[in-house]
């Protein structure tokens, strides 16, 4: 337990001139971790491990943020100057109806907040921390002070460590320091208890990443006491969340208003001349003003996004960035890792190779239960020398965990592997052989590790046996290896490696990659001194030992993913470090590599100048042995062919490519931090499957979108046909303001929403990419918006016109009839929004549940305003007879009707054309 001199004693601590054992003391602690109820007490003492976040908006300011829109501004102010010309009840009815729009628009921002800030928590960092001597990852957030934990290349340093063993660590510090090469860290203490925090190299500060290598540390302070809590508010705070059609839905906003005003006036103005009454011009202008402003717009484009996003979660796509999913409905081409991505990442090993043989190996899953076959004969591994060297060092050279686990209360239990598949692997052909981890690290002592990284593709472990004898244990990819061997272990004898040795080792390896067998390479040296270790490239002079293929099946999905993808004009490209033989033989069984298509590596690239590799890239589905370097320009070579690229990537050298791709995607579960944070998507099941998941989400909401977007802009084009005609042609007001009001805040609403959550057309997946640069208004919208307006403001001017000729002296009838008209057109329009190319008849009309409840809710507000007798003075509307809905209802239906069966008319033609031939 700490004492309670608190975090007082944590901050004025130099750790860093400390020994380790004098940090772990003072800390409290021993190398098995913290026990559950220190975790529990330190907790209570020093609070979450999270910097304090930036300002929040409170409830109150976000509920007066929705006065402070510009077009609600525009209506408050015409409902103060009614209130001056003492028209009282319509000024309080405005604003009542703009306090409600508010208190619904107030909600809707509520909710969106909630799950955005939902999707932050889901895509939180995490630490790998070992608690009462047994590793696991946690939140980053519940790291205490005391915590034993591991670092890796690819970490986002979770709190202020002190360094107790590191293998080759590196973290970047410019976060802190402003110093942008990575800095090599150490365990040994610093004598300068003075020293700058860049000079403190055996500490690591929360904030900065780990670029290379692996470590091991004490957490010796967290959250504001950190060094990056000191100057937290330096910080850049969070990202705008606008996206690019919010920020255009604004403007065109902003625009409609000035055509409002612009309109308003000339109407007034020119009904002043012509002798009108002054307040009758004013209500007409505030009319106008209120029938061109989409008031709900702004509110419902977050909704929609907010639920969109909710929807991808629970196909296991988390968006970190708002403004991909847009971009999302974009994408021509997916650039895929393969390994875990388009392959299960369930490896199992087949074959291995060794002085010209081939041994089979049986046996399926992780379960360490097989036999080693030569000619389809079962022999024992453990007589053959050469092979069980192979094995050991499979074993030894290896960071995964096999281990057995109960499922649930039966009798089953499950091998499960924790930590590198690949490694998993190799743990259970050793056990297939008997040879465990912890019995063959009894008699060779892992001393020294050269972690493994996707650049070098090769990783080692220094040994030491009981003789005394140290070994340096490497595996790798057999290309890279081989350029490293000197010599072969052939029956036992260590002997030159020979040219045709060598093209032995190339036949063999090549043979398995064409099965699509992901192949390891083995070697080992014999070292004198620990110091040769530290020499700058002690990987040299290996002696060959053999190989060892495994099988990674694809995933069961990804072949139909790959399938729709095709359908949707979206290429898919797989990019891999494994080899081209292997790449090529999946890419080929999932279907991404045509029989013309052209496969290139890392060789090649290196060898392209950009110009080549842009002339390629389009008939290229394939890179293999690739070096995440490599990626950036992959990624910048499809972007010069103008294509909207998604990128996935995990490891620390990925990010750059992520964060240069269109939409930048990370994996949930194989995923390092910092790869997640530059990414615009994380998927949490790793699966390739999941990115078509998502960019289908992506092309529903954005449809979606331009639904509703076409429903209430249409809607606003009727209501100023109806007015500003009516205007023209001297007729009395066909609509009161506050009848306008109600509708564009109320009855449309609902049903605008209900669109916002429209489930996809079936042929969303079977349409080219949309262009980037395209309007909103594009592939006929704007003119459909027109169109369908103009109608409904005409079928509503009609029946006003019919109301006055037969009831001259009912003006509020006449007025009742054309407000329920342009309630109910609006109603049946609403049903033709959804589909964006087909109409109205292309689609099942219960599909969308909530459409149709809101549709009948909006109808049943309309009935109420004109049927309560106490509301009927407010809305001045008086209760209609049959004979004259039966008029409303017809006048409502021929503005979508009229244009489907136009339609209909015009798509039979070519029909009949096509049958005529
Ligand atoms: P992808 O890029 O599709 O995820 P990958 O997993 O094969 O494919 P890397 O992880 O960069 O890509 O691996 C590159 C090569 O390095 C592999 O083909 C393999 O030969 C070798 N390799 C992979 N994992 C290990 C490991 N744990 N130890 C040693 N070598 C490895």
């Amino acid at each position: 337990m700490l004492t309670e001199k608190g975090w007082h004693s944590v901050q004025k601590t130099y750790w860093h001139s400390m020994s380790v054992q004098e940090c772990l003391q003072k800390q409290e602690v021993k190398l098995s971790g913290l026990t559950e109820d220190d975790v529990y007490a330190r907790r209570e003492q020093y609070g979450e491990n999270r910097l304090a976040e930036g300002e929040q908006k409170s409830l109150l300011t976000l509920f007066l943020d929705q006065f402070r829109d510009f077009m609600i501004l525009v209506l408050l102010g015409a409902t103060l100057i009614s209130g001056l010309l003492e028209e009282y009840t319509d000024a309080i009815t405005i604003i009542a109806i703009v306090i409600v729009n508010g208190f619904l628009g107030f909600f809707q921002e509520v909710r969106a907040e909630r799950s955005l800030a939902s999707l932050k928590e889901l895509s939180a960092p995490t630490a790998r921390v070992i608690r009462e001597g047994k590793k696991r990852v946690i939140p980053a957030a519940e790291l205490v002070p005391g915590d034993i934990i591991e670092l890796e290349a690819g970490d986002r340093v979770p709190a202020d460590l002190r360094l107790i063993a590191v293998h080759g660590l590196e973290t970047e510090e410019s976060a802190l320091t402003g110093e942008s090469l990575p800095v090599a860290k150490l365990v040994e203490r610093i004598n300068d208890p003075e020293a700058g925090l860049g000079d403190r190299r055996n500490m690591a500060y929360m904030g900065t990443m780990v670029t290379r290598g692996k470590g091991q540390a004490v957490v010796v302070a967290t959250g504001m006491q950190t060094e990056m809590g000191k100057i937290a508010d330096l910080i850049q705070s969070a990202e705008d969340a606008m996206t690019p059609l919010q920020m255009r839905l604004e403007h065109l906003g902003k625009i409609l208003v000035y055509v409002a005003l612009g309109i308003t006036a000339v109407v007034v103005i020119t009904g002043i001349l012509h002798g009108q009454k002054m307040y009758e011009m004013f209500l007409a202008g505030v009319s106008l003003a209120v029938a061109a402003i989409p008031e709900g717009l702004p509110a419902i484009v977050t909704i929609a996004l907010a639920l969109g996003v909710q929807r991808m979660i629970k196909r296991r796509a988390i968006v970190r960035k708002l403004p991909s999913v847009e971009t999302l409905g974009c994408a021509t081409v997916i650039c895929s890792d393969k390994t875990g991505t388009l392959t299960q990442n369930k490896m199992t090993v087949q074959k291995v190779w060794l002085g010209g043989i081939f041994y089979g190996v049986t046996g399926s899953g992780y379960e360490p239960q097989g036999e080693f076959l030569l000619s389809g004969r079962t022999i024992d591994p453990n007589r053959r020398p050469d092979l069980k060297r192979l094995l050991q060092i499979g074993v030894l050279c290896n960071n995964a965990e096999l281990v057995k686990v109960n499922k649930g209360k039966g009798e089953e239990t499950l091998w499960q592997v924790n930590g590198d598949p690949t490694e998993g692997a190799l743990l259970v052909l050793g056990g297939k052989a008997g040879i465990r981890t912890d019995a063959i690290e009894q008699v060779e002592q892992r001393v020294e590790e050269i972690p493994f990284d996707s650049v070098r593709k090769m990783m080692s472990v220094l040994t030491r046996n009981k003789e005394g004898e140290m070994h340096l244990l490497v595996k790798g990819a057999p290309d890279v290896l081989l350029s490293r061997c000197s010599h072969m272990l052939v029956e036992g004898k260590v002997v030159p490696l020979s040219a045709s040795l060598r093209k032995s080792i190339i036949q063999a390896n090549e043979e398995m990659a064409r099965e699509a067998l992901r192949v390891l390479g083995f070697a080992y040296r014999p070292l004198y001194d620990i110091k040769q270790l530290k020499q700058r490239d002690p990987e040299q002079n290996l002696v060959f030992v053999g190989l060892a293929g495994m099988m990674d099946p694809p995933r069961e999905e990804v072949f139909e993913a790959i399938q729709k993808c095709k359908r949707a004009g979206i290429k898919t490209i797989m990019i891999t470090g494994d080899h081209q033989a292997t790449a090529e033989a999946i890419a080929r069984q999932l279907g991404i590599l045509p029989a013309k298509g052209i496969v290139l590596n890392g060789n090649d690239l290196q060898q392209m100048t950009d110009q080549q590799l842009i002339d390629k890239v389009d008939h290229t589905y394939v890179f293999a042995r690739v070096s995440p370097e490599h990626k950036l320009r992959i990624v910048k070579a499809l972007q010069a062919r103008g294509h909207v690229v998604a990128m996935t990537g995990d490891g620390v050298n990925d990010a750059p490519a992520i964060k240069a791709a269109d939409i930048g995607i990370s994996m949930g579960q194989s995923g390092t931090d910092v790869a997640k944070e530059a990414s615009a998507l994380i998927l949490s099941d790793d699966n390739f499957a999941t990115i078509v998941a998502a960019i289908e989400e992506g092309r529903g909401i954005y449809d979606n979108i331009r639904k509703f977007v076409r429903y209430l802009l249409a809607s606003n084009v009727g209501e100023i046909v109806t007015m500003f005609i009516a205007m023209l042609m001297g007729l009395p007001l066909p609509l009161l303001p506050i009848q306008i009001l109600w509708v564009n805040l109320v009855t449309d609403g609902l049903p605008a929403i209900a669109l916002g959550v429209d489930q996809a057309e079936a042929d969303i997946m079977k349409r080219p990419p949309r262009n980037v640069k395209e309007s909103i208004f594009a592939r006929g919208l704007g003119f459909k918006i027109l169109s369908r307006g103009i109608l409904i403001g005409l079928a509503t001017l009609a029946v006003f016109w019919y109301g006055l000729q037969t009831d001259p002296s009912n003006l509020e009838k006449a007025q009742t009839m054309a407000f329920a008209t342009l309630v109910m057109a609006q109603l049946i329009h609403v049903f033709d929004c959804r589909s964006v190319e087909k109409g109205i008849f292309s689609r099942n009309l219960f599909e969308n549940m909530w459409l149709v409840a809101s549709v009948l809710s909006s109808t049943l507000l309309l009935l109420t305003v004109m049927y309560v007798t106490s509301l009927q003075p407010i809305f001045r509307t008086v209760p209609l007879g049959v004979v004259d809905w039966l008029l409303v209802l017809v006048a409502s239906a021929i503005p979508t009707f009229a244009l489907a069966a136009r339609r209909a008319t015009r798509q039979a033609k070519p029909r009949l054309g096509l049958s005529r031939r």
